[in-house]
């Protein structure tokens, strides 16, 4: 067990990095940073930070050498960055379930071994190979499906929808990446997500599904608990804890799914870290996914994942932070900025997490 006053090494430095800072600092733990900018939303925050790029030996040694553990907050780091780090400090949760996440086949091809439901997908590595493949949407009319890029994807980037008229070279070219990823569109009734934490004696917690809407890709709403019958609940929760088990998870990891119109639910991705449908629980919840990441990889027990309120958290992105000050107004509105100063269009500037009377 690390106690308080110990050191706990972050690698990345956005937004999940500052909340998860500012939870490790509520509990008595120094954060060390480790971005490739200067001043980062986690590092703003932090005891002490290292900017350097990912590619920097050097600059990895030392920052393992200054931490007791680490973790990290961004899917797309370099694997190669965190091995280095996990060969000299135990990094949780371990490197290869990043490495998992990083790749959407990789991610796909875990899911199914384990016996949990996906769209149904193929690896996609030319032009030619999508042709072929859209041919094959031709029947029964009007199949879609959607391209992605099988790394380094986030927020709807290096995706294309498509159909069996589509162009493929165009397809390809949009989707601009060496190896892709077709899925079956899933027409889906919501989307919800599921986080749980996993301690490394194997103790588990898991938050209420929660469902998300997007807008433009990018998770818009996020209202907690989600409204779905009882039994779906049930089995989302058992998807995301059988995962979290399968994948020898110390820290959390986010689950999002799809609910189809005949009530199946369909995994879209994992993110084993803390996640953006889970910021309401900074507001609602007796113990935050932050915190519980810091409790999960320092080895203490647990907290509980009891919902005191309802939530609707609202993202601001981009100009939406020019909202921040209406929100001060609102006795319901907890507002969190990032602290970020460039405001970008598709940019997490901020979110507002409103409170609600517990439902149930
Ligand atoms: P992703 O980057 O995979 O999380 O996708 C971003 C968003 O695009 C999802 O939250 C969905 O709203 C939508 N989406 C992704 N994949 C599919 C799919 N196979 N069918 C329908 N919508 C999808």
């Amino acid at each position: 067990m690390l106690s308080p006053g110990a050191t706990i090494g972050i690698l990345g430095g956005g937004q999940l990095g500052r909340m998860t800072a500012l939870a490790a600092a509520r509990l008595g733990y120094r954060t060390h940073v480790f971005a490739d900018e200067p001043d980062s939303p986690a590092a703003q925050v932090a005891a002490a930070e290292t900017v350097a790029s990912w590619e920097d030996d050097a600059a990895i040694a030392r920052f393992a050498a200054a931490v007791d553990v680490a973790t990290f907050e961004f899917e797309n780091i370099p694997a190669e960055a965190v091995h280095r780090v996990a060969a000299l400090k135990p990094v949780m949760p371990r490197p290869e379930i990043l490495e998992t996440a990083q790749d959407r086949i990789a991610e796909k091809d875990f899911l199914n071994r384990i016996g949990v439901a996906t769209t149904e997908y193929r690896e996609i590595t030319s032009a030619e190979a999508l042709a072929e493949a859209l041919a094959g949407l031709a029947q029964p009319p009007g199949r879609r499906a959607v391209l992605k890029s099988a790394r380094m994807g986030y927020d709807g980037k290096g995706q294309v929808e498509v159909g069996a008229g589509t162009v493929a070279q165009d397809a390809w070219r949009r989707m601009g990446a060496p190896r892709g990823i077709l899925e079956a569109f899933v027409d889906f009734r919501c989307e919800v997500s599921v986080i749980v934490a996993r301690g490394a004696d194997g103790a588990m917690a898991a938050y209420s599904p929660v469902e998300n809407r997007h807008v433009n890709h990018i998770l818009d709403t996020t209202i907690a608990p989600a409204t779905l019958p009882p039994p779906t609940a049930r089995e989302a929760v058992e998807i995301a804890r059988a995962i979290a088990a399968r994948l020898d998870l110390i820290g959390v990891v986010a689950v999002e799914m799809f609910v189809t119109r005949d009530g199946r639910l369909l995994v879209n991705e994992l993110a084993p870290r803390p996640h953006n449908s889970g910021h309401w629980t900074i507001d609602a919840c007796a113990t935050s996914q932050f915190e519980q990441l810091v409790r999960a990889i320092c080895g203490l027990p647990l907290g509980s994942t009891e919902r005191h309120a309802d939530a609707v958290m609202h993202n601001l992105i981009g100009t939406d932070v020019d909202k921040w000050r209406a929100a001060l107004d609102d006795p319901s509105a907890r507002l969190h900025l990032y602290g970020k100063r460039a405001v970008r269009p598709g940019r997490k500037m901020g979110h507002v997490t409103r409170l609600l009377p517990r439902s149930s």
